[in-house]
């Protein structure tokens, strides 16, 4: 019986990498809002199954009006590198 879950979770998981691997290689889609109908813009996003080395780099579209605080968090992450690459050199 044991047997028969890991195998359905092997092929669970093997199905699971399979969407993420098609996902990463597919162009990304231009799409609007749902909400506001605004072009999405497309972040690139990391997804791994845990236990698993390999990862991989989606774009995910989202909506810089209706979520304005996920830019932000962009911004604020690459203000940070751009500071320490300041304390770098300076
Ligand atoms: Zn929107």
């Amino acid at each position: 019986m044991s047997q028969a879950i890991n195998k359905d979770e092997r092929s669970l998981r093997c199905s699971i990498k399979e969407f993420l691997d098609l996902q990463s290689k597919a162009p990304p889609v231009t799409a609007c809002c749902a909400q506001c109908g605004s072009l999405c813009v497309h972040l690139p996003t990391l997804f791994w199954l845990d236990g698993d080395e390999d990862s991989f780099c989606i774009p995910l579209p989202f909506c810089l009006r209706c979520n304005p605080q996920v830019f932000s968090g962009v911004a604020e992450t690459n203000s940070m590198v751009v500071q320490e690459s300041k304390s770098l050199y300076a």
